[in-house]
């Protein structure tokens, strides 16, 4: 949760905020390019979300955000921010959100597939959060996690572990 306290003096006035704790990950910038911004080794909240879109995309950041460096002043703000994810990119592909600090904000996908084409796949590992992981379930589970690379496994092995989440294609009887 960001610190009111630590609010960068480089942030605009009014509902969205950047602390002090930001460690550059690009996630929010990324995510919501309307609404924060680089100002050299930081982020900050450069225009206020003001249409339905930014928004939603600026709560979504707040979810998003490794370290919890995105503060908002209405509360209620982060809710829809984590009802938003997984969040449907194309056809069935989803980002997962709740990137991990432990992969440096690296971010992860959900494919989402029928048992008969092999189940879903997780792309890297995003943080292990309850809700986020309640919304997996809700897609079938996973099948198979996919690490790109060694240094961005996050809570993968939390997801492997989790009883009845994953389950291999060849024990579905697939
Ligand atoms: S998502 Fe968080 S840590 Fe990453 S750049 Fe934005 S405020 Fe900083």
């Amino acid at each position: 949760m960001a610190n009111p306290k630590l609010r960068l003096t480089e942030n605009v006035a009014g509902e969205f905020f950047v602390d002090a704790s930001c460690i550059d990950c690009d996630t929010c910038r990324q995510l919501a390019p309307a609404t924060f911004r680089d100002h050299g080794g930081q982020s900050s909240v450069f225009h206020q979300p003001e249409t339905d879109q930014e928004m939603l995309f600026a709560q979504m950041a707040v979810v998003a955000c490794p370290t919890g460096s995105i503060g908002a002043v209405v509360k209620s703000n982060a809710k829809a921010g984590v009802d938003a994810f997984p969040y449907k990119i194309t056809e069935n592909i989803y980002y997962c959100g709740f990137n991990s600090e432990k992969s440096f904000g690296a971010w992860s996908y959900l494919i989402v597939r029928s048992g008969e084409k092999g189940g879903n796949i997780l792309i890297d590992s995003p943080r292990f959060t309850a809700p986020l992981v309640k919304k997996i379930e809700a897609f079938g589970g996973i099948s198979q996690i996919f690490l790109s690379h060694s240094d961005d496994i996050a809570d993968h092995a939390r997801f492997a572990e989790r009883k009845g989440l994953c389950t291999p294609p060849t024990a579905r009887g697939d």
